[in-house]
């Protein structure tokens, strides 16, 4: 039996023997591509070369792509688990023609390399092709129906529909038509019964799909139009692990030995069999899946976080974590435990994941413990619902509260239904379905980005970036389109040579504007797009055909530029201070300051981080001159000491950035020493995420701003201090005082408090075998009248007591009478008190025993306390 590893070997090494040029699989995660998150063929490096945008170097090309399918118009995440053939990674083989071979060869070797190689029964082989389509004008394709004639007989070439047999990318991009290879893996005794003929295409786990040959002819236009490309090609795409299920006898992928070693640790971990029950089996299934598609995006430098890209991630992370946890009975982290037999069976394949192993086990171990904490609070909501239903005699949990233990919680209906059930209720899918729909809505109408079609002046598509050299030149434009970004109407400028960096590689975009005649029109962003430099501005040209003058916004170009450079700086000092293991992980460059993730597992000190600092500023004081090589091929880079983080591109050649000991690979815009970065400081390092560190830091004129504004504050203080040598001494000192007086004034307030009171006993009179204290006393707030009005009731009995205070210029006044006296004289302290405090302009009221009141006139209070007397006289 071939093992997987062979199997992959096996197809490079045909398409090595008929001329094709074997390159490494692209990066999973897709950069600087609005249009794609993820690859999700083994096309989608080749797209430049397909649309005519780039120099085709190998017109032969195959290898092996990561692929992953979880958004956009390929989205198997659902099926995964459920079916025995879909995954959300896998890896698809592919041959490539460009403009090379087309058709007949297509098939050919595909079928060379089926029964000749891989020993395939051709009994078993089934091959599609497209039927034509009346909406797009297309005919049959009777040519590959002819070539495929060669070995199959009519019966088995079955025409398929535009939705199997017409290949497209996405909403736009290359397509064309295609042929499917299907086979049928059923057993003798089951092929007599069906014709294969009828399972094709319809979902049968053993009936299907395992190559598909794209005829790649036509670019999908936004208007829905199909323009025929500048050239024909041949775009292959074979599941890897499909074919690995038929050339290793299995009705399942995961039953090969891609998946069965990560199955059996599953197994052995949660003490669980695979094989004896459904839904542990799905379980199994979608945490062995999920684990690889994680792992893969995590060592391709995208780590789960909580929006685009990262959001999805995330999301597959959390689906294993929840099958595990409702159907494997985890509730403590489980995936992560995983990582090391994925390494183990596809480390060497694939280098990146082997060299990450402990960052991705950190991240997703991280992700687990998170998850499953608000997997638990979810769970115990769902218990308080289902607690209220009951008691309002319901057994239906609203939409509502199913969209919000989703939304908020990541509860998939299915599990939410699943617990729902288990306590005897149902959900209401319907709600659910209507809330769903109108967040999608909302969502969609807020990120929406219309394009329309290009006007294009001119067809050639060679956009000269001159922004190394110069940040003005004249050029013309080559194309324009208007698109909707966020309800603002926006053009997109391309032109043959351009001075604007577009943003790449954490770098923003240039901003300036381009003068046409007198007319000068902002420039506000600048990106790029399938190899086209795209210009962003709020209006047109009057003249498109003009000679045009653009230029670039210096100042906050020259400050991006140092801040770049100074990114290397920091990457180069930060693998002295930290160690080897500082790999970078995404940055941001912008004019005002800049920041760099980077792997390393703890906080730095603040001895790491100035010793950082001291490297980068002697670098910088060292002056050292930009040693800018471009076109250099990989291998050479490489051997300059460059290291090569996100995975280039096959056949790239690449720009090396070289200050004394820092070598990298950027494409950014640098200063020509490093002198003119002035200085930096680290002003933020903090974590980002599980085993990733982000130091923020200034520089220039920036830095100066900041030492500077501290300085001021400083000198301030230091102001205030008498200018005294040791201010942290003196502030400190300063404190201390603080501190003391503040007891002081406690203990005086005591005092006064205590003083206060003994006068007022002292002026204690009988008036009818009442005890009478009535006065005017000094305090500082209400709350003391009240204080002492509390005091004296429960030294004196018989108390018939009036206070008076002046506070802040208002009157106050409280009244207290003991309890007794209320019962036998029937006084009311709240009554007496709001006749009172007509005296001084005010009202109150309260207990019969107690009340207080607040009055305009303090010069009433004297009066206001007669009132109260009366009473008792
Ligand atoms: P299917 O109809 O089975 O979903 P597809 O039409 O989406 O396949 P293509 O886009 O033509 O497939 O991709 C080429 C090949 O990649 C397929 O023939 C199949 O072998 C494999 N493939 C596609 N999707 C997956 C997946 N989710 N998991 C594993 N292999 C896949
Ligand atoms: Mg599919």
């Amino acid at each position: 039996m071939m093992k997987a590893n062979d199997i992959r070997q096996a197809f490079k090494d045909f398409f090595a023997s008929k001329q094709h040029e074997i390159v490494d699989s692209a990066p999973m995660v897709v950069k600087n591509d609005p249009t794609l998150m993820f690859v999700n063929a083994g096309m989608n490096q080749f797209k430049d070369q397909f649309l005519g945008q780039k120099e085709v170097r190998f017109p032969r090309v195959a290898n092996s792509q990561k692929c992953l399918r979880v958004s956009g118009k390929h989205n198997d995440l659902e099926e995964v688990g459920h079916d025995t053939y879909h995954h959300t990674m896998f890896e698809m083989l592919g041959n490539w023609s460009f403009g090379d071979y087309f058709k007949k060869e297509a098939i050919d070797w595909a079928w060379e390399l089926l029964t000749d190689v891989f020993k395939i029964s051709p009994e078993r082989l089934y091959a599609t092709v497209f039927e034509g389509d009346s909406e797009d004008d297309l005919p049959r394709d009777d040519e590959a129906a002819k070539f495929w004639n060669a070995y199959l007989p009519e019966g088995r070439i079955l025409n398929g529909s535009k939705k199997d047999n017409f290949w497209e990318m996405g909403a736009t991009g290359p397509c064309g038509p295609c042929s499917e290879i299907h086979i049928d893996l059923r057993s003798e005794e089951e092929r007599k019964v069906t014709d294969a003929v009828e399972l094709i295409n319809q979902d049968h786990p053993q009936v299907i799909e395992i190559w598909n040959l794209v005829f790649m002819q036509f670019n999908r236009l936004d208007s829905g139009e199909l323009k025929p490309l500048p050239a024909k090609h041949v775009d292959t795409g074979m599941g890897f692990e499909r074919l690995c299920m038929a050339l290793q006898d299995k009705t399942s992928n995961y039953d090969t030995d891609v998946f069965q070693p990560i199955i059996q640790e599953i197994a052995s971990i949660s003490g669980k069999t695979y094989g004896k029950d459904e839904k542990t089996d799905i379980a199994m299934r979608v945490v062995a899946d999920h684990l690889r598609a994680v792992a893969f995006a995590i060592a391709d430098g995208q780590l789960p976080s909580n929006n685009k890209a990262g959001y999805v991630i995330r999301r597959i992370l959390r689906r294993a974590i929840r099958y595990a946890y409702t159907f494997l009975g985890q509730s403590e982290p489980f995936i992560s435990k995983l990582v090391k037999i994925v390494v183990q069976e596809m480390g060497d394949a694939f280098t990146e994941l082997k060299k990450q192993e402990d960052i991705v086990t950190k991240v997703i171990h991280e992700e687990e413990s998170t998850f499953l904490r608000t997997l638990e609070t979810g769970i115990s909501l769902l218990d308080k619902k289902m607690k209220k239903l009951k008691q309002n005699g319901s057994n239906v949990l609203d939409g509502k509260s199913v969209f919000e233990l989703y939304d908020t919680y990541g509860f998939p209906t299915d599990l939410t239904a699943l617990i729902a059930k288990e306590n005897g209720y149902t959900i209401d899918e319907k709600g659910f379905e209507a809330e769903m729909k109108e967040q999608k809505d909302r969502s969609r109408s807020a990120s929406k980005m219309e394009t329309k079609d290009w006007t294009i002046l001119n067809p050639s598509t060679d956009v000269t970036f001159k922004g190394y050299e110069s940040t003005s030149i004249k050029s013309h434009l080559l194309r324009y389109r208007k698109i909707k970004a966020k309800g603002k109407d926006l053009y997109q400028l391309v032109f043959a040579e351009t001075p604007f960096y577009a943003e790449s590689g954490g770098q923003v975009g240039d901003t300036g504007y381009i003068e046409i005649d007198g007319q000068k029109i902002s420039i506000i962003d600048t990106q790029s797009e399938n190899n086209l430099t795209m210009h962003f501005t709020k209006e047109l040209p009057e003249n498109t055909e003009a000679e045009m003058t653009l230029v670039v916004s210096e100042s906050k170009r020259r400050q991006t530029e140092a801040n770049h450079t100074a990114t290397h700086l920091l990457h180069y000092a930060l693998r002295k201070v930290l160690g080897e293991h500082v790999e970078q992980k995404g940055s941001l460059v912008e004019a005002d300051r800049f920041r760099f993730d980077f792997a390393h597992f703890e906080k730095m000190t603040r001895e790491q981080i100035e010793e950082v600092e001291d490297i980068v500023n002697s670098l910088i004081q060292q002056d050292i001159p930009l040693n800018e090589q471009r076109n250099v091929e990989m291998k050479k880079a490489e051997e300059m000491g460059a290291m090569a983080l996100f995975g280039e591109k096959y056949g790239d050649r690449v720009r090396v950035i070289q200050f004394g000991d820092s070598v990298e690979l950027c494409g950014g815009t640098h200063v020509s020493a490093t002198g003119k970065i002035g200085l930096l400081i680290v002003t933020v390092e903090t974590a980002i995420a599980a085993g990733i560190r982000r130091i923020e830091a200034i520089t220039g004129k920036k830095a100066l701003e900041m030492v500077r504004k501290q300085q001021h504050e400083l000198a301030a203080i230091g102001a205030l201090f008498n200018n005294q040598k040791n201010l942290a001494g003196a502030v400190e000192k300063l404190q201390e005082e603080h501190t003391q007086m503040q007891k002081a004034l406690e203990e005086y307030a005591k005092e006064k408090a205590m003083s206060v009171k003994n006068d007022l006993l002292k002026q204690k009179e009988q008036i009818n075998d009442i005890n009478v204290i009535a006065a005017k006393v000094d305090v500082d707030n209400a709350g003391h009248l009240k204080d002492l009005s509390f005091q004296l009731k429960n030294e004196v009995d018989n108390l018939f007591l009036v206070l008076g205070s002046a506070i802040n210029g208002k009157a106050n006044l409280s009244i207290m009478i003991s309890e007794n006296l209320v019962k036998e004289k029937d006084l009311h302290a709240g009554n007496i008190i709001r006749e009172a405090a007509k005296e001084m302009k005010g009202g109150g009221g309260g207990q019969p025993f107690f009340a207080s009141a607040g009055g305009k006139d303090p010069e009433g209070i004297q009066n206001a306390i007669d009132k109260a007397l009366t009473y008792v006289k």
